[in-house]
């Protein structure tokens, strides 16, 4: 594996997967382009050092081949004025025309390849496809963290082509490094909160926390789950009850790797799932029939917040209610402010996965904490424990 600081880009083409799947309106207009401004500096880098960069990607779920809509020629005026070079578009990732712009770029050119996705072959890891893309290029460079969890063509199959000339760029470097900050050499205390509505999704990520960290906070729908599997009273709230004995077989696994499972104390309960419903706080283990918990309680969240801000490292994933609704929102807002607390003092905070990220910017605190993961679910399987393909392909 190369570095990306170090390596000799002179007279180079790099093929740079990036993740610019990125939301447009109506009028094909990005609405939200935090995924390409991310990928700035490792193109820049590029340039810079005297290689030319060809760009793929993948641009929503088309079904059955080009598609305009999920056309990637929408973000060619704004990559354009990102970068400050005039960026030349393929209008199909493989074939004549994208090997004869390929062939003509010259060093500190730009050219962006039509969407990965028009071709099956893509989510499919086709080898043969993997090579048609390989051969546009002297060197790969996987800057995607968002889809390193797929054993995609772009993502992973391809990097075979390039034995000796094949790294990360910045954003991969960040995340794994960040994310590496929890998982391997995070500072004492180290405290996960996870929320959201459901434990299916969390579960791995949990078992895989619990002999990694010192304190386990536990909001959102999840909790009920937990609290129901200790015997508790838990009115319409949601509850998963196939999982019950997992909740219990993971609060035993805390018990015996001595770390602090904390379950919430106190709710907020409603009497229907609407902002406008009646409401009011109640023991999270004794919630009445025919009422739902739709957030903590502030007892619950007073003590979420000491132990958050007597940690040196905190993880969080998920809200800690319906952050959706303003009414339910307190508790979510109490943790995000907490945590940023801590991170004022010294500590190393990271936000990732969809939710929690989705509530740190509604609340404008995303600069307040230390680092937000772009990469939802990839970040979730690194940190439950499983190798990415994205990742694996470019050290081994
Ligand atoms: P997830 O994608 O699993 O992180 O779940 C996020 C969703 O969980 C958000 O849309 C929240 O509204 C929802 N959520 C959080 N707390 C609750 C709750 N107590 N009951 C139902 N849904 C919840």
């Amino acid at each position: 594996m190369k570095n990306i600081d170090t390596f000799d880009f002179t007279n180079k083409k790099v093929i740079i997967r990036v993740d610019f799947n990125v939301p447009l309106n109506e009028k094909f207009k990005i609405t939200d382009d935090t995924r390409i401004q991310a990928t700035i500096p490792t193109i820049k880098k590029v340039l810079n050092s005297g290689g030319s960069v060809i760009l793929m990607s993948h641009l929503g779920r088309p079904k059955d081949g080009p598609e305009n809509k999920f056309s990637l020629q929408h973000l060619v005026p704004a990559l354009s004025k990102q970068i400050g070079v005039e960026v030349q578009f393929a209008d199909d990732c493989v074939g004549k025309q994208a090997i004869e712009k390929a062939k003509n770029l010259n060093h500190g050119e730009v050219l962006l390849l039509e969407n990965l996705r028009f071709y099956k072959e893509e989510t499919k890891g086709d080898e043969a496809f993997a090579q048609k893309l390989a051969q546009l290029a002297d060197v790969y460079m996987n800057d995607a963290f968002g889809t390193a969890h797929r054993a995609h063509a772009s993502t992973a199959v391809i990097a075979k082509f390039f034995p000796n000339n094949k790294m990360f760029g910045y954003v991969m470097n960040n995340e794994l490094i960040n994310i590496n900050k929890i998982v391997k050499d995070g500072k004492k205390p180290i405290t996960a909160i996870l929320g959201g509505a459901k434990v299916s999704g969390k579960i791995e990520i949990l078992n895989n926390l619990i002999d990694k960290v010192d304190n386990i906070l536990i909001g959102g729908g999840m909790m009920f789950t937990f609290i129901k599997a200790l015997g508790g009273e838990v009115g319409n709230s949601l509850v998963e009850d196939g999982l019950i004995d997992t909740a219990k077989a993971a609060m035993q696994k805390a018990e015996e790797n001595n770390v602090c499972f904390h379950l919430p104390t106190d709710a907020v309960i409603a009497d229907k799932f609407d902002n406008e419903a009646n409401r009011k706080f109640c023991n999270s283990h004794e919630i009445p029939d025919g009422w739902m918990g739709l957030d903590i309680g502030p007892e619950t969240g007073q003590a979420f917040k000491d132990i958050i801000e007597n940690s040196k490292t905190i993880f969080w994933n998920g809200p800690m209610g319906v952050f959706e609704m303003e009414n339910f929102e307190h508790g979510t807002i109490e943790v995000a402010y907490a945590i940023t607390e801590a991170t004022k003092n010294g500590a190393f905070s990271l936000i990732g996965g969809g939710d929690s990220v989705a509530a740190i910017n509604k609340f404008h605190l995303q600069d307040k904490v230390s680092y937000v993961s772009t990469g939802g679910g990839a970040m979730l399987e690194f940190i439950e424990g499983k190798t990415l393909p994205g990742v694996a392909s470019i050290v081994e």
